[in-house]
């Protein structure tokens, strides 16, 4: 098989957490001609953990981790850094206890996985067993936190109900009517986490950045060869780790939906703002309508507001920095109604990632046909379920059993078909705009 020229990543350079990265080593690209017993496509959450387990249950073999940008750049540097146990919101709802319970089974053996790593590497990236908030600031958004009331209570997972007054102890606004406190999400710098994981990888996985993958094509023996402009690589086995980039190698056609999310951050608070702030370090709240604001106070003391989305068909060339500049404006708005007064406090950092979903909110997890198998769509919540699903990804590669590896098999599935152009981004827009219109209260 070959495919096309991959359409390839482009993240904007105004990533907050990137920026605050330091003594990063010079990138080692692709060159010349490479053999590798497995090959992984992305640096992010997913491929990371994939290359990890292969090289540990296979210490002889040779692997090589690629991705098209540095380690950090794409959005598994660049999301919000909470690391969630409980299911998705969509797959809170689903019928089936064990489902649900599969699910957070998985996501907590990522996050024992990351915190045995995060100790044992000492990786510096602001890692925290800080539980999340869910805040609602109207009655809309109270709807929605007495149904997560029951789905909570359904799942037998403990929750506490949180005041405004409570809240703002801890937060510093007002903003908030009420919350909701679930103890089990860890909150990280993302960009910190992922890079730390990098570099501390077995010796016998290389990693090669800037080095995208333009083609793939199958060679007489089978295998696959790996074509990049400055090299290429020859491996029986293939692992993809590279979410909605997944579709350019010919994989999932039109069953995923390239969105991107975004946020802005502050600069560190100065002493005196952070006694005019009022509330305290590390927290993170996700609002309670899934279409409105997420906020966070980093350990370093920087306040970052995320929302809007974006249908991005061409990924980060379907956005400018005019439209950048518009969320800004759009993400001050947020934090001026949260945190009046801090008013004067500038952002110094606004950008966006992309990730997939998909219509049935279903994840992809498998062999897509004879030795390429991948992880692909994890509806936007990725730091747990790509760290868990490349893991498992490289026992099904190397043919592995366990009763995790069943697991994941059950809950995942095939990502549903998307209707054709124009039909899709008409439809993906609309959708898009009737959320934000209907949440406005909560944004
Ligand atoms: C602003 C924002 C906030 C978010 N907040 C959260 C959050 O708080 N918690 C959470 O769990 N999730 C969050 N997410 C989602 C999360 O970031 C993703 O789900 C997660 O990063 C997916 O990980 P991944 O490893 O599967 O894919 P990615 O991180 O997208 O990694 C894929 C990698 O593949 C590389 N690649 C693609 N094509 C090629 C090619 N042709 N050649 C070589 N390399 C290639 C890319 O450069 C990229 O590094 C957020 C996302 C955004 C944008």
């Amino acid at each position: 098989m070959t495919n096309k020229n991959a359409n390839l990543p482009l993240d904007d350079s105004s990533c907050g957490w990137y920026s605050a990265l330091h003594d990063l080593p010079a990138a080692k690209r692709l060159q010349g001609q490479q053999r590798a017993d497995y090959a992984v496509i992305g640096a992010g959450f997913a491929g990371l953990a994939a290359a990890r387990r292969l090289a540990e249950q296979l210490p002889e073999a040779r692997i090589l981790l690629i991705d098209a940008q540095r380690v950090g750049y794409g959005a598994s540097g660049r999301n919000s850094g909470f690391v969630i146990d409980l299911p998705h919101k969509f797959a809170l709802e689903h019928p089936d206890p064990a489902h649900k319970q599969r699910l957070l089974g998985l996501n907590r053996a990522a996050i024992s996985q990351l915190q045995g790593l995060v100790d044992q590497h000492g990786i510096d990236c602001q890692w925290s067993h800080a539980g999340k908030y869910q805040g609602a600031v109207g009655p809309r958004g109270q709807a929605y936190l007495e149904h997560f009331a029951k789905l909570m209570k359904d799942l037998g997972e403990p929750f506490e109900w949180v005041d405004r007054g409570a809240l703002a102890k801890v937060i510093g606004s007002q903003h908030y009517s009420q919350a909701i406190f679930t103890p089990g999400c860890y909150l990280m710098q993302p960009a910190a986490l992922v890079n730390g994981l990098a570099r501390s990888l077995p010796a016998n996985v290389e990693l090669l950045e800037e080095s995208p993958i333009q083609r793939l094509e199958s060679d007489a023996n089978g295998g696959w060869v790996l074509h990049g402009s400055q090299g290429r690589i020859t491996t029986p086995k293939l692992l993809l780790g590279t979410s909605i980039f997944t579709q350019e190698f010919g994989y999932l056609r039109n069953r995923l939906l390239p969105v991107m999310t975004f946020a802005s951050w502050t600069r560190q608070l100065t002493d005196a703002e952070l006694a005019e702030y009022g509330g305290q370090l590390d927290w993170g709240l996700t609002p309670a309508d899934h279409a409105g604001t997420t906020v966070r106070m980093t350990q370093d003391r920087r306040l970052i507001i995320r929302n809007t989305y974006k249908h991005v068909p061409k990924y980060g060339r379907s956005t400018s920095d005019a439209m950048r500049q518009q969320i800004a404006r759009d993400h001050r708005k947020a934090f001026v109604a949260r945190f009046p007064q801090l008013a004067a406090v500038p952002f110094t950092h606004t950008w966006g990632g992309v990730y997939a979903i998909s219509r049935n909110f279903t994840n992809f997890f498998g062999e897509l046909q004879d030795g390429v198998f991948a992880s692909a769509c994890d509806n936007g919540v990725g730091a747990a379920w790509g760290t868990i699903s490349g893991t498992l990804l490289a026992d099904l590669a190397i043919g592995a059993d366990s009763s995790q590896l069943r697991d994941i098999q059950a809950v995942t599935g095939m990502p549903s078909l998307n209707p054709p152009e124009p039909f899709l981004g008409l439809g993906v827009r609309s959708r898009i705009r009737l959320a934000a219109f209907n949440s406005r209260s909560e944004i």
